[in-house]
Parts: C-alpha cells; structure tokens; sequence
C-alpha cells in the first residue's frame, strides 16, 4: 500500500515519467552453486570408487565435481541391519552421503531407478523408464553445466559386468549429445509462465565437451592406452594422505556392503594398510585408468581430462552417425545387448570405444545360458533355415533346435538355450551358432563364456 501511494504521489509530481520504464532488467542467471567442471553418472552408491581418487585430484585443484545416482542400490545385502529394498536403498544413500561429502563432492542427486540385478544393459534400461531417466539425466546435466562427464563404460566384456553400470553409460552418452539440443525435453527450457510454476523449468542449453569412462572388466589390461592414467600414491595437499588412502576413507561408509572388509581397515596400522593396497592384493594404489570416450575440442585421447576445454558454454553439436549396414540375403545375427550396442555405438559415433573382439560374457556355473540370435531374411524368397551349435566342454543344448521358416522381410529373435558346466573354470570357451540354408553355411554367430562361481544373472 505505502509503496503505489508513493508512487501515485510521484506520478502526480513528475507526470512526464512513467510511459516508459527505464530500469534496467538483467537476465535470469542459473544458480552457481549447482555448476560443475566434472559430473559423475552412475548407477549404485559404491560406483563412485573406481575414480574416487582421480576426483579427490580434481577437487584438490580446485574443480568442482558433482554426482548422479541412477539407482539407490537397494538389490543387494545389509550387513549393518534387517532394512531391505527400498528402506535399504535409503540406507545407501544415506551412506553414499556421508561418503561423498568426506571426499568434498556435495552435490549429489539420486534418480527414481530400480536396482536391476543383471547383466543385461536392456533389463535395466526397461526398468528405469529409459525416456523418463533420460529426461532426468538431461535436466541434471542442463543444472549442472559440466564441461566434462565420467561415467560406466557402455560396453559388455567378462567380469562383473552390471547391466545398470552399461545403462548408466548409456543414459550418459544420449545426455552427452541431447543436452544441447532445443528440441530435445523442451519443457526444461520454456520460460516459467506463473508465480507458482512447477511445470515449465527455465533451464539453458547444455553441451559438454569430453566425455570418458571407466570399467570393472575382469581385465582392465585391456583399456591400457585408451585414455589417461592417473596415478593415486601423491599426497593430497589439502588431506596429507596418498590419493588411495583418500578413496579408501571414501570407501569406508559403504557398511551395508562392505562391513566386514571395512572392519578389517579399520585393524591395520598405515604401513599395512599401504601393503593391502599394493596391485598383488586388492589394488587401491594402483592409477585410475579412464576409457575415452569422444570430445568436442582437439586433443589426444590419452590427454588430461581438462586439456583443451573452453571456458563458458558450448555449440550444440549433433553426432554424426556412421551409416547403417544394408542388409541382404539370409543372414545369422547375434541379438539382444549385443545387437543393441552395435547401433548404439553407430548412433553415438562412438564406434572406437574399447568392444570385445568376439562378444563375450561370464555366467554362473550349473545355470542357463541364453544365446540371442536374430534369423533374417532380406532376400525374395521363402527360406528354411537349420541351426547346428558347437560348445565347449560341460555345455549342453537345453532343447533341440527345430528348423526356421522365414518369409522374405522376417526377422526371427530367438535364443538358443544351454546349460552351463557344474563347476566353474578359468578358461574361457567359445560357443559357435552355425546357420545353413538350402544345405549351404549362411554364418555362424559366436558367443566367448567364462564359467563363474557366481555373479550376476544374465
Ligand atoms: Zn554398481
């Protein structure tokens, strides 16, 4: 009230002004406290550990690193108290928390996906609601405005491979190369439209520059070369303790998983503790080795993350994709996540990440292994198609395969089923998936198992 008085009592004195407000109005500015340099995305509380000493690196130089949570990691044991499911998954977060805020990292988001057991990437993307996280994931990248992102590699090899670690790659990469683009969820880019808003987001375009990996590939060996390595026996100068004693103190909120692993650090001296975390035992002070991905500025792959990132923001750059293959004739395809990822690879020009030679994958002994094979027939005639296998020793065919009649246009999916060795081996075999038509070899498809004493379900 006392305010337009005094402002009626100003128009009546100076009825010249007011046609034209000549106040100066900024643009809106997004919340400084949410940027990153670097972002985190991953699928469980604990996936951080693999990196949390090269992070510990970039905070102690100043960069600010921010996480997101694909799931609360709510499918596994409790060691500390009966909470299960979602009540352990809060106890998870809880922990990861706690966790994070030791090592600096304060912003850390958690998504609504449900910790999917399994190694199949498709699983878990299906029960996340592949779009509905993606959209979640974009609008953290538009908050965030990373220049760079490090996330799981989205890639299937041997090893305790999880489905959601692939899925959290996935999401990463589609975010990667959709934050920048207007047409892409464009309700979080439309300007707010009422005081009380709560549909339309006011967030800004967002391109990253670089985007890496990291892998718990039985043999990370493998990725030596395919990104930068840092090493984590420096001493922290904000911490005055080497790099991977940092991640390890990170590490040690992990209860529910790791209790007694925990307990048992927390009854050695330094001296032993520096002995356990020699790469002959459990390998904390071995060098973080990331996985590059792709990169918008130049520069090497094995370059530092930061080398050559511009200040501010970036274009929009849409991936070019590398052309799809033309099918011909009657053909034997692998399916399932392998097929996924090879047009995902093509999609996201990401064709020279690290991708196992023959496709690959490790199962529990005495269980089922499932074959994806996809039948076409892009030629013009009607075809029979007979299916002869070859497996390594302990395999058995569950169920005799019968003969596939295919129509031209027909892609057939189906699985061939086997039953897994009763014992587990470190050797790894090669089950081969022969087709014929008209009595002629059309292809084969071939599937590397490692026979394991556990792990995940396929
Ligand atoms: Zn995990």
């Amino acid at each position: 009230m006392k305010i337009s008085r005094v402002f009626a009592l100003f128009m009546v004195l100076c009825p010249w002004c007011g046609a034209q407000d000549k106040s100066v109005q900024s643009a809106p500015r997004p919340d400084d406290r949410l940027k990153a340099d670097v972002l985190l995305i991953v699928a469980h509380p604990d996936d951080e550990t693999g990196v949390s000493a090269y992070l510990a690196q970039l905070l102690d130089q100043g960069k600010r690193v921010a996480a997101v949570y694909l799931t609360h990691g709510e499918a596994g044991h409790n060691n500390m108290g009966r909470e299960r499911g979602p009540s352990l998954g809060a106890a998870r977060e809880m922990e990861l928390r706690h966790a994070m805020a030791q090592l600096g990292v304060q912003n850390v988001w958690f998504l609504g996906g449900k910790d999917t057991p399994s190694q199949d990437v498709l699983q878990s993307l299906a029960n996340w609601h592949h779009g509905a996280s993606l959209e979640d994931v974009i609008r953290i990248v538009r908050i965030t405005r990373p220049a760079v992102i490090i996330t799981w590699l989205p890639s299937i090899f041997i090893g305790e491979n999880h489905g959601d670690h692939q899925a959290a790659g996935v999401l990463a990469v589609e975010a990667f190369d959709s934050a920048g683009d207007p047409a892409v969820f464009p309700a979080q880019l439309a300007q707010p439209r009422k005081v009380n808003e709560t549909l339309l987001e006011g967030l800004s375009l967002w391109q990253p520059q670089k985007i890496y990996f990291f892998s718990d590939a039985s043999d990370d060996k493998q990725f030596k070369g395919k990104g930068p390595e840092y090493p984590t026996t420096a001493i922290s100068p904000t911490r005055h303790l080497p790099y991977w004693r940092v991640a390890m103190e990170e590490f040690r909120f992990h209860l529910t998983q790791y209790r007694s692993y925990i307990e048992k650090l927390g009854s050695l001296n330094d001296e032993q503790l520096a002995k356990l975390a020699g790469a002959d035992q459990d390998g904390w002070s071995t060098p973080v080795r990331l996985i590059f991905g792709k990169s918008l500025v130049p520069g090497t792959a094995t370059a530092d993350v930061l080398e050559g990132i511009k200040p501010g923001s970036f274009p929009f750059t849409r991936p070019t994709p590398t052309e799809l293959e033309q099918h011909s004739g009657v053909a034997i395809e692998i399916g399932g996540p392998w097929r996924f990822y090879q047009d995902f690879w093509r999609a996201h020009a990401l064709m020279q990440i690290p991708k196992a030679e023959t496709p690959e994958i490790s199962v529990a002994a005495g269980t089922t292994l499932q074959l994806p094979v996809l039948l076409r027939n892009d030629g013009n005639e009607a075809t029979e198609i007979v299916l002869t296998t070859t497996l390594p020793d302990g395999f058995a065919l569950k169920n005799t395969l019968p003969h596939y009649r295919l129509v031209p246009g027909d892609v057939y999916p189906l699985e061939v089923e086997l039953t897994t060795p009763a014992n587990k081996s470190d050797q790894v075999g090669e089950v081969v998936c022969r087709a014929e038509a008209a009595g002629k070899e059309i292809g084969a498809v071939k599937l590397r198992v490692r026979v394991a004493g556990g792990g995940l379900p396929q």
